[in-house]
């Protein structure tokens, strides 16, 4: 059985990026929701058993897959991001990716920017990086991620499902994302670029 993981801060620390009620819908409603029905799904069908949430979302499909792959990315996204100043930097081997890639951090976040903006309907935009250490930025619907059929390895997302930002945001998708930005835990980015694996979330959400 899967669980909630805890924040590494509290519901209120996210401000200005979301306040409170955002974070009490999309944390405790939203996410808690996808982890409930894969709990239901793991209590009926004996081939998840003993599964880790990646193998689950690397093999499943239908609502096992959509449920397994939304509790994973949720729990990416809530670790990619932190309170106002506590995300430090890019680590120097992938500021240096950044600036081989994209030509400099300013231009990676707007074509980030732009890429969620373009995603149609709900989705996520992520970015990532190869077995080689080169970045690319991946657009996905729904519930999709990008590391099925050997596709990169994420090392950032936000989330653009309207549930993400509409309390706060309301319709304004592109001033979600800009704000987005200020308030990239660079350390949990740094580390997933460095490490050269799909992050292993299931140590923490494993109840
Ligand atoms: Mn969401």
């Amino acid at each position: 059985m899967f669980k909630l993981p805890n924040l590494p801060y509290t519901k209120t620390a996210l401000a200005p990026l979301f306040n409170e009620e955002q974070m009490t819908y999309h944390y405790d409603k939203h996410h808690k929701a996808y982890i409930d029905n894969l709990n239901k799904f793991m209590e009926t069908d004996s081939s998840l058993k003993g599964k880790s949430l990646e193998e689950i979302t690397l093999t499943s499909s239908g609502g096992v897959f959509n449920n397994a792959a939304q509790a994973w990315n949720h729990t990416f996204y809530w670790l990619g991001i932190s309170p106002t100043g506590q995300g430090e930097a890019p680590s120097q081997n992938l500021m240096a990716a950044i600036t081989r890639d994209f030509g400099s951090l300013d231009e990676l976040k707007a074509k980030f920017v732009d890429g969620g903006v373009k995603t149609f309907g709900s989705g996520w935009i992520w970015l990532c990086a190869d077995t080689t250490g080169k970045l690319s930025l991946v657009s996905t619907s729904n519930a999709a991620v990008p590391f099925t059929n050997n596709g990169p390895m994420p090392i950032l997302v936000a989330d653009v499902w309207e549930h993400a930002y509409y309390i706060d945001y309301r319709n304004l998708r592109q001033k979600y994302l800009e704000t987005f930005w200020a308030q990239v835990n660079w350390s949990f980015v740094s580390e997933n670029y460095s490490s050269k694996k799909v992050r292993d979330l299931t140590k923490i959400m494993m109840s």
